[in-house]
Formats: structure tokens, C-alpha cells, sequence
């Protein structure tokens, strides 16, 4: 099956009791059973198992090529599930460049359960060999990242740990798998925000993990189960609701994503522009290489440098709002060093490139005319 269909078909079938098309909301918490451990179905209880949470955990796996897939209640939760596989002591290899509030719950939440954390820069994929140590259990992979859009070669990552007993994990959720596929590049578990474009429509909190193969797979989720981060079956239904659309929508997302660079690269007021499709882009090649195409996200510097140039500039959007979060249907702005990464140290975010003149859209599936009409109107004020 390919992936257009997968979206819409892959691991689904219809509800057998009345023929429904669409997967129903299951709302009950609990099920049946004729005779004390004798359920009428696979079902007991919601936090171990939910038929609507299970179709969209069956669309996961489907579209992100792996086993298993899980939905959870956000994608900070998704994140928490796959840290406690590990035991205090075990040590993490980070991306620099992280989602802030990956970057939060790594440092200032499991950091005091003595797990140690280590970023670097995963431009050269060869320095990761030096920072491994026996007691390595995960590589933690954001590509492409945000806001800054850096590039990690998955592959090479995963070629380098082989056979070495340690996990890869890959949040794809600006990717999406609709143009990138972790798994088949040789990691062990994807992470979304499915929040962002899986949900796609700005509707909901959710996180998913899909793991590769089977037996990681119910190691998650026994924590899952034991934790108990779950996706209700409402916001399960949204999500599988918006899967359906993922590859429509992110067709257009990096339609209108490169309409915006190539904009803002020929703009007199901007001075660099972070678009993996760009050929200015220092890891055009590998972006060609790893992924299908582009996606939506687009960030970009002012000559200027100044601060009050990029929030005069977001103050006077009108068709992008202005806020946190990103991968929707409607284009939204956002200021990572006031907003969404407020959260990481101002020295660390100098050193990251994270300027306090950097602007971050999540380009939507609006007409492009009418994108880059309030950009322009925007740099006019
Ligand atoms: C939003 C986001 C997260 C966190 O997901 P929530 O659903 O907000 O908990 C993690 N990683 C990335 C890249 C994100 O954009």
C-alpha cells in the first residue's frame, strides 16, 4: 500500500458490529465480562486499551512504517514514556538544537533521576563516536530542528550504533512522515507532537511513538499502561481524523513552505533564511537525500538584527497569527526566544544561533498570494 492510501486505509478496517465507516468515539472507561476475567472482547479497561485510540495507534504504525504504534495525552508525554525504559545511570546523546520543551523535561526533570544528558552538534555525525561510553543507552534525533532547521543524518547516526545496544530516537514531527521516514532509515522509535501536523488542524494535545519492532514496542507499552500519559478517545478520533489528510495537507504545507523562503530570501529587509529546500541551505544535499520534500516551516533573521524589527514585524501579521505552535492548517508566527523558547538559558541560546531577531513560521495551506501579500505588508510597517 503507498503512502496516500495508507493514511486513509492502512491498519483501519470497518466497525464490525454495525458496518460504521468511520471508527466511533469508544467513551467508557471499562468493559464487560461474562465471568471474572472472561472479557466479552480484547478490551478491559481504556488506559490499557481503547477501540477508537486503537485504530489511530494502528494508523501510527501504519504510516510510520514500524510494529506498534501508541498515542498519548501530548508529545512531551510520548517523550517521558521512552526515558523511562531507561535506569538511572544510563546516558543520553541529545541534539543541541532541541524543541525547548524536550529540552525542559530532559534537563530539569530526569536529570534529578541521574540520567545524563549530553548535546552536540550533529553536523559531523563522526563526533558522536567520542561521546558514546558503555553506559550510552539512547540517541535523541530532532531533524529537521527548530527553529533553526539543522539537519541530522539519520542514517548515518544508525549505521554508526549498530549492534551496539543503543536506541535511536526520532522525533519526526516536522517532517512528518509523510517526507521522511525514520524507521526505514534504521531507528528504533519515532516520537510526534501529533499536536502539530498529524493532528493538523490546531484542535488538540496529543503525542504518538511507534517503535520498529514488536518487543520494544510492548516495552512501551507496559509504561503506557503503567504511567498512564494515554490519548482519550475524543482527541484519538481528531487525530485519526486528521491523519487521513496528512498527505494533502503537507503536499501544500511544502508548496506554500518554498513559495515563503524564496520570498523572504529576495527580501532586502531579511538576512538568512532556515529552509532545509533552499540550495543556501548548507544541508541541501542530505535534505534531498532524507527527505521528499520540504514541509512548512520556515525561519528567517533581520538585516537589522534587532529585536524590535522582528516583534513590530509579528505585531503586524494579519493573515499568519501569532502564536505558539505550528503544523495546522492556518500559518501561524511565533518568537522563539520570547515564545516558544523561553524556556532555554539566554547564553545557550546564543550559542545555538537562537537570535532575538529570529522569526519562525509555520507556513499553512492558504493561498500563497495571499502569505506572502501580509508578509509584505508586515515588513512595510
Ligand atoms: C510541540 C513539540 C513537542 C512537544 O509536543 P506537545 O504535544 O506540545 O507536548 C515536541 N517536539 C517538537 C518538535 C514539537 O514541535
Amino acid at each position: 500500500m503507498k503512502f496516500n492510501t495508507k493514511v486513509i486505509h492502512g491498519n483501519q478496517h470497518i466497525e464490525p458490529t454495525t458496518g460504521s465507516v468511520n471508527v466511533p468515539v469508544f467513551l467508557t472507561s471499562t468493559f464487560a465480562q461474562t465471568s471474572p476475567g472472561q472479557p466479552i472482547s480484547e478490551y478491559e479497561y481504556s488506559r490499557a486499551a481503547n477501540p477508537t485510540r486503537q485504530a489511530l495507534e494502528d494508523s501510527l504504525a501504519s504510516i510510520e512504517n514500524g510494529a506498534k504504534g501508541l498515542a498519548f495525552g501530548s508529545g512531551l508525554a510520548a517523550i517521558d514514556c521512552v526515558l523511562k525504559l531507561l535506569k538511572p545511570g544510563d546516558e543520553i546523546i541529545a541534539v543541541d538544537d532541541l524543541y525547548g520543551g524536550t529540552y525542559r523535561l530532559f534537563v530539569r526533570l530526569f536529570e534529578k533521576y541521574n540520567l545524563k544528558f549530553t548535546f552536540m552538534n550533529f553536523d559531523d555525525v563522526s563526533k558522536l563516536e567520542d561521546k558514546i561510553s558503555d553506559k550510552t543507552k539512547l540517541i535523541w534525533i530532532e531533524t529537521p530542528t527548530n527553529p533553526l532547521m539543522k539537519l541530522v543524518d539519520i542514517k548515518a547516526v544508525c549505521d554508526l550504533v549498530k549492534g551496539k545496544n543503543i536506541l535511536v530516537a526520532v522525533d519526526n514531527t516536522f517532517a512528518t512522515p509523510y517526507l521522511q521516514k525514520p524507521l526505514d532509515l534504521g531507528a528504533d522509535i519515532v516520537m510526534h507532537s501529533a499536536t502539530k501536523y498529524l493532528g493538523g488542524h490546531s484542535d488538540v494535545i496529543a503525542g504518538a511513538l511507534v517503535a520498529k519492532d514488536e518487543k520494544l514496542g510492548e516495552e512501551l507499552h507496559f509504561i503506557q499502561f503503567a504511567s498512564g500519559g494515554i490519548l482519550g478517545p475524543m482527541d484519538s478520533y481528531l487525530v485519526l481524523r486528521g491523519i487521513k489528510t496528512l498527505a494533502l495537507r503537507v503536499e501544500r504545507h511544502s508548496e506554500n513552505g518554498m513559495k515563503v523562503a524564496e520570498y523572504l530570501e529576495n527580501h532586502a529587509a531579511v538576512d538568512k533564511v532556515f529552509y532545509p529546500g533552499l540550495k543556501s541551505h548548507p544541508q541541501n544535499e542530505l535534505a534531498k537525500k532524507q527527505m521528499s520534500d520540504f514541509g512548512g516551516m520556515v525561519s528567517f533573521t533581520f538585516k537589522s538584527g534587532k529585536k524590535e524589527d522582528a516583534v513590530k514585524f509579528l505585531e503586524n501579521v494579519k493573515v499568519f497569527t501569532l502564536a505558539e505552535s505550528l503544523g495546522g492548517v492556518e500559518s501561524l508566527a511565533n518568537h522563539p526566544a520570547l515564545m516558544t523558547h523561553a524556556s532555554i538559558p539566554a547564553e545557550k541560546r546564543a550559542e545555538l544561533g537562537i537570535t532575538d531577531d529570529l522569526v519562525r513560521l509555520s507556513v499553512g495551506i492558504e493561498d500563497a498570494e495571499d502569505l506572502l501579500e501580509d508578509l509584505e505588508n508586515a515588513f512595510s510597517k
